[in-house]
């Protein structure tokens, strides 16, 4: 792979319109200041802060890639704990069918909301759902954003104790929420043009088979890509993703899963420290359609 030029991107980006902090505008902004070459914005569940940027005009000498993060079932016979994501990139963002499915994951959201609300007040937390769409602003609201609001009420010390200790799986406030299965998510971008990439593997445990036997049924059908570059993947997870790739004919991609301060470990474009994504990656995946 050619590295020399020097050139970095970013293709894993949160903004305000999910769980990052940053606005679509203040993305763009930092990304030109960070000179990275290429960046998509990847929320949750909607593609309004992409939306944003496309209208208000992509500065020249910069490429921007619609972008989305869903959070999904894994095929079965597989069963995984953690978190299994589909990135989908380069879809037609005024496709019906897609922004029609993001509607029914945002109503999702917004009736699983309240119910965390109830089961925090039953725990004894003096906590109301408007106060949460207040503190949240414009953007959906997911469970970080009832951390933060738990820890700015002094409910907890830090975000990772109001999951570990109310919000996460199986802990005492968690509600489950509507999930796509695997081939919907999947269908769902290749029917809007789109790329599909599964985001961060090492999130992710298959507890019923091997990793390898999910890439088969992955690709099988339609992922396209893997997100082998990611700043928690230790050096051995991501040379172990490459090869996988390789051999499985696979694209690569990569990026930080920036939040700004949901997040703020995390920096845009260089994660913790020396990490970075080459421009190269960008080019394979435009050239693939
Ligand atoms: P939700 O989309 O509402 O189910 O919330 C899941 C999101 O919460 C993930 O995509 C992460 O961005 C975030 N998250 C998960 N665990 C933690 C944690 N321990 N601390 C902060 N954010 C977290
Ligand atoms: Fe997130
Ligand atoms: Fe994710
Ligand atoms: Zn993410």
């Amino acid at each position: 792979m050619d590295y020399s030029d020097g050139r970095r991107i970013d293709l894993h980006i949160h903004s305000s319109a999910s769980d990052g902090t940053f606005s679509p505008d203040e993305i763009v902004a930092l990304a030109k200041k960070l000179n990275l070459s290429a960046i998509a914005i990847t929320d949750h569940d909607t593609i309004d802060g992409s939306k944003e940027v496309i209208q208000k005009g992509i500065p020249f000498d910069f490429k921007f890639l619609t972008g989305v993060e869903i959070s999904a079932d894994p095929p079965p016979p597989f069963s995984c704990s953690g978190s299994f994501h589909i990135l989908g990139y380069l879809f037609r963002i005024d496709d019906d069918t897609l922004n029609k499915t993001l509607y029914t994951l945002q109503t999702a959201r917004r009736n699983r909301n309240p119910k965390i609300i109830e089961l925090l007040n039953k725990l004894g937390f003096d906590i109301t759902i408007d106060e949460v769409i207040d503190f949240t602003g414009e953007g959906q609201i997911g469970r970080p954003h009832i951390a933060r609001l738990m820890m700015k009420k002094g409910f907890v010390e830090s975000m990772d104790k109001a999951f570990d200790n109310y919000l996460g799986r199986g802990k005492p406030a968690y509600v489950d929420k509507y999930r796509l299965g695997c081939s919907e998510a999947i269908e769902m971008i290749t029917g809007a043009g789109g790329i599909p990439v599964l985001a961060h593997p090492s999130l992710f445990t298959i507890e019923n088979k091997s990793f390898e036997e999910l890439i088969h049924v992955l690709k099988d059908i339609g992922l396209k890509g893997i997100e082998a570059y990611y700043p928690e993947h230790s050096e051995n997870n991501t040379s172990y993703y490459l090869e996988l790739a390789r051999k499985h004919g696979l694209l690569i991609t990569g990026g930080t899963d920036f939040h700004g301060s949901m997040k703020p470990e995390i920096n845009m474009g260089s994660g913790r420290g020396d990490f970075y994504v080459p421009y190269i990656l960008y080019e394979n995946l435009v050239n693939s359609i």
